[in-house]
């Protein structure tokens, strides 16, 4: 049962069934029945019953809950674990040291920030009036998650709205649900009342669409590609709802000429290939200053080809399979047509038989680890979201170029700067257009600051203050002190010359 409303797991009533798949070897994990439309009202309207008492509960209330919630997922990290790899084919140890941990800890800032609203002071803006600010929830939030992190994307789009005091519906991608679901109960085992926390598992295009149109819904929180952003901003100003959209990513990596090169590889190789390349920050282009191309490209090759790639649940496996057979084709589909137009693919490549303690890989969706040079700065493994272990590698000569070339994508979510030249950082710093500059590193992620892009990466933070004051909106509460009847202002209306507040 792959629905979660009101406090209760159901079936969908949808004709078409959801089938979750370990990516890794092809088995069934669990199937059961999509969201129709009709469930997705049901969840929201679950949701709307359950705003008034959850919105008006003292941040304190909300915020010992969290903290309970922090708690239970703790308790259940190991099982959370389990399903998470089933589910997406991650390595155990990314899932184990990244995933559940980093849900956790968001768990527990968003408790702290539950308590922390903030406002312009309370002031005599005018001599006539005090003025106040009143930060509130706004109601129902419809989200839509993708399968990359399904448990951390829960959290990020669950828990700052919630301890803002909003209701939540959420739609997990179809094919990685399990963990949200998970999520979903453990609020419900941490006291969070009925109906807070929805989970809807169907289609994007019928579950999804009639989530964004409910005109119960007050605002949608997507973080997925920026086609389906652009279709989801565009079903959402029919009702003019709020947004919030974290699109795609295509981060790239600018390594000077007085980087520490050794740092620059390995940083290279983990930020592309963590997990399997399908993040959305993930290094994807690293343009690397001349003399220093040959040597970097010679380095990561020797890197990636130590990479173990298999079985994921192995103690020792870095890299698992893609998240379906159908990211696998995708991933393939650009890797050969970069072929066919010229370019050379250093190490990797392809789709893999054997894993690297020669296990068979034949029935899982994996891809090598890949790194190519020699293709055009416009061609499309350069300009598209590939979302696989794949790094193409292009040399620059100037500062300036290389922070243009860097620049010169539709995406705008994460870049990175590697250099020992404090100027030239904060050069890059500034000229990058994303909404994250790393320096000298290159994916690194923290609670207490925000994630969120900038063109066509959308709009939005997440996690972090910022990610709190999203799901708030702030109304001004302007007082009366002067006891007129007749304001000063009102001259602006009536005729004559004497202050209606005088005569009083
Ligand atoms: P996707 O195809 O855009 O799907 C994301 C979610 O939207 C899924 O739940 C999907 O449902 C749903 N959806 C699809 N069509 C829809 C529609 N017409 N109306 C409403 N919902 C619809 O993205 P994905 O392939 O799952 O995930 C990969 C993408 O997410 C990449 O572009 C990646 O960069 C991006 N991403 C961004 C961030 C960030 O923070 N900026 C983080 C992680 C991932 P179904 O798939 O279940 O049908
Ligand atoms: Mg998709």
């Amino acid at each position: 049962m792959l629905q979660f409303i009101s406090g209760k797991l159901i079936d969908g009533t949808d004709n078409a069934l959801i089938e979750v798949i370990d990516p890794s070897n092809g088995a069934t994990v669990e199937t059961g029945r999509a969201a129709s439309p009709s469930d997705v009202g049901d969840a929201v309207a679950a949701a709307r019953d359950a705003f008034p008492d959850w919105s008006r509960e003292a941040p304190s209330t909300r915020s010992a809950a969290l903290i309970r919630l922090a708690g239970i997922l703790a308790d259940r990290a190991d099982a959370l674990v389990e399903s998470e790899v089933s589910q997406t084919g991650k390595p155990t140890k990314l899932a184990a040291g990244f995933d559940i941990p980093g849900t956790i800890d968001n768990a527990s800032f968003f408790a702290g920030a539950a308590r922390a609203l903030e406002g312009k002071g309370a002031a005599e803006y005018s001599p006539e009036h005090t003025s106040y600010i009143r930060r509130e929830p706004i109601g129902v939030i419809g989200s839509i998650a993708p399968w990359n992190y399904p448990l951390q994307m829960a959290g990020w789009k669950i828990l700052p709205a919630i301890a803002a005091g909003n209701t939540v519906v959420i739609k997990p991608a179809q094919i990685t649900p399990l963990t949200t679901i998970a999520f979903a109960q453990a609020c419900a085992d941490a006291g969070i009342p009925d109906g807070v926390v929805n989970v809807v598992t169907g289609y994007g295009a019928i579950a999804g669409e009639a989530l964004v149109a409910h005109p119960g819904v007050s605002m949608v929180s997507f973080t997925g590609s920026t086609t389906v952003g652009r279709r989801i901003m565009k079903i959402a100003s029919e009702s003019a709802k709020r947004v919030q959209l974290e699109l795609g990513g295509k981060a790239p990596m600018v390594v000077f000429d007085d980087a520490d090169l050794e740092a620059a590889i390995h940083g290279a190789v983990a930020a592309a290939l963590i997990n399997t390349g399908q993040d959305c920050t993930a290094a994807t282009r690293v343009y690397v200053q001349q003399p220093l191309f040959d040597q970097f490209v010679d380095g990561v090759a020797e890197v990636m080809s130590q990479i173990r790639l298999g079985e994921p649940r192995g103690e020792s496996t870095d890299l698992g399979p893609l998240s379906s057979l159908a990211q696998q084709t995708r991933v393939d589909g650009y890797v050969r047509r970069a072929e066919s137009y010229g370019a050379k693919i250093i190490t990797g490549g392809a789709i893999p038989t054997k894993g690297w303690d020669g296990s068979d890989l034949t029935r899982g969706s994996y891809f090598e680890p890949t790194l190519i040079t020699g293709v055009d700065q416009r061609s499309e493994i350069v300009q598209e979201e590939v979302f696989g272990p794949v790094l193409v590698a292009l040399p620059f000569e100037s500062d300036a170029e290389g922070i243009s070339l860097a620049n010169d994508t539709q995406y705008g979510l994460a870049a990175s700067a590697w250099t020992r030249d404090v100027y030239r950082a904060n050069t890059a710093s500034r000229e990058l257009a994303a909404g994250c500059v790393w320096i000298n590193d290159h994916i690194p992620i923290i609670s207490e600051m925000p994630h969120g892009g900038v063109k066509g990466s959308g709009f939005g933070k997440d996690m972090s203050s910022y990610g709190f004051d999203e799901y708030t909106t702030v109304k001004h509460v302007m007082f009366d002190i002067t006891g007129n009847a007749r304001k000063d202002w009102h001259r602006t209306i009536f005729a004559g010359n004497e202050s209606p507040g005088d005569a009083r």
